[in-house]
């Protein structure tokens, strides 16, 4: 799920700077979540608080007013009814006017304390009747203020304002249970913000160090790898990196190295096995494989012979056409033979315009065959040395057969060389075989 969502958002093929700067600034991720989380839960309680306040006061605001108001209406009374002065019956009756107005306001107002609406009844009823009593004595002029009256005007007006103070410190009490409530939500959504922000953050983070790591330890390993299989010399073994990054640039660095190496190999391997004028093996190789195919050939009970094949007098023909057109006849002489010869049969350049020729399962019988058909077809061929001349060449062959002629491959080189020698001795162009009879074809 995750390798899919790396692979669509092609997180790999960024460069390595790139992942680098996300990762660690997805690492970053939960220091900035829990800021912004912390900023946005601060700001949040802060305003929840403010906002419960304001109700709270334009609820008790009101109730405050109108008991001080109530408190207020006994010392307006009480001047305006003993000195009887008009300006402080105005005000009382100025003040009634606007406590009874609260009272209708308060009373209308909805609410989910019951007890409420009774206390504001309660208030309304003391307040009334201290206004019945002041309405007594300010319509019958008769009537004198006695302390009696005062009292009882005073004590309406203390019961009108006890409800309210009662109302007021329930309100009070139940709005700081209110609030005490609200505190603890805020304190459990500001925890549950707080560690969502957190998790969240810590889950990214966490992600995309995975990330990070895998984007760059894989790499890493395979380059590890591939360097070490390289190290070890095997020229061939490729670092599948399919990236562009740097980690890509690099193996694609090691590929083209190791490509480049395993071509010089190659080169290297080829100029010191095969003889560079005719492509045919060189002497050091040559001698390479006539052990390993004597020791075959022990292992398994089976003879290998060896043919010593010399052109004749080539030192002629050297100095009759020059020596580019005697390396033109001994490439044509080495192309010849290998045409003749089976392909488990092995040419080699053993020096000058001598070669030497390998037959592994090879009796005597069928080494003597072999070389007379090649004998004879060197005959019947005519080289072209330059564009426009054309010689014929002859060679004299010598043979030896392992193990009747010789025990060891020294041996028999010189057995199939004292074969040749007699081929020539006796006059060249044809076949001898060691230690027997030469063998005159034409
Ligand atoms: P024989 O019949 O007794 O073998 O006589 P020959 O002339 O072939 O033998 P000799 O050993 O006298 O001469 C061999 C010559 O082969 C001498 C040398 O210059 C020549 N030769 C050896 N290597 C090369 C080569 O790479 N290129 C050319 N063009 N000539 C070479
Ligand atoms: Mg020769
Ligand atoms: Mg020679």
């Amino acid at each position: 799920m995750l390798q899919t969502l790396m692979r669509a958002w092609q997180f790999q093929k960024l460069s390595l700077k790139k992942r680098l700067t996300i990762g660690i600034g997805a690492m970053f991720l939960p220091l900035i979540l829990l800021g912004v989380g912390a900023f946005i839960s601060f700001e949040g309680t802060i305003r929840s608080f403010e906002s419960t306040d304001n109700a709270t006061l334009e609820k008790l605001f009101p109730l405050a007013n109108l008991e001080a108001l109530i408190q207020q209406a006994p010392r307006s009374a009480e001047v305006c009814l003993s000195d009887r002065v008009q300006a402080e019956c105005d005000r009382y009756r100025q003040l009634s006017q606007e406590i009874d107005q609260m009272f209708t306001t308060l009373l209308a107002t909805p609410s989910d304390l019951p007890e409420q609406r009774v206390l504001i009844q309660a208030a309304q009823t003391a307040w009334q009747q201290s206004q019945s009593s002041y309405k007594k004595v300010i319509t019958a002029s008769s009537q004198r203020l006695t302390p009696e009256i005062i009292d009882s005007l005073e004590q309406s007006v203390q019961q009108s304002a006890d409800s309210l103070d009662q109302l007021y410190k329930l309100m009070t009490h139940l709005q700081l249970a209110d609030n005490l409530a609200q505190a603890k939500k805020v304190r459990q959504r500001v925890n549950l913000i707080i560690a969502t922000m957190f998790g969240l953050g810590l889950g990214v983070a966490g992600l995309s160090g995975w990330a990070m790591a895998r984007s760059i330890l894989l790499p890493l390993n395979a380059l590890k790898n591939g360097a070490n299989r390289l190290g070890e010399g095997d020229l061939s073994h490729r670092i599948n990196l399919p990236t562009t990054d740097e980690f890509g640039q690099l193996a694609s660095t090691l590929n083209q190295m190791a490509a480049r190496l395993e071509q010089s190999q190659v080169e290297l391997r080829y100029s010191a096995t095969m003889d560079g004028l005719t492509g045919v093996y060189n002497r050091q190789e040559f001698n390479r494989l006539l052990q390993a195919e004597l020791e075959r050939s022990q292992r398994y009970g089976h003879p290998c012979s060896l043919i010593m094949i010399d052109i004749d007098y080539f030192k002629k023909l050297n100095d009759t056409y020059g020596h580019p057109a005697g390396d033109e006849a001994l490439r044509c002489f080495a192309s010849l033979i290998k045409q003749q010869i089976r392909p488990a049969d092995q040419i080699a350049r053993y020096g000058g315009e001598e070669f030497s020729i390998i037959l592994p399962e090879t009796s005597n019988g069928d080494a003597l065959y072999l070389a007379e058909r090649l004998r004879q077809a060197i005959v019947a061929h005519t080289i072209q040395i330059t564009q426009w001349q054309m010689v014929k060449i002859t060679s004299s062959i010598g043979i030896a057969v392992f193990p009747n002629d010789a025990d060891s491959a020294s041996a028999l080189i010189s057995a199939a060389d004292q074969a040749l020698y007699i081929a020539k001795r006796s006059g060249r162009n044809r076949v001898s075989r060691y230690n027997t009879e030469t063998t005159f074809i034409q």
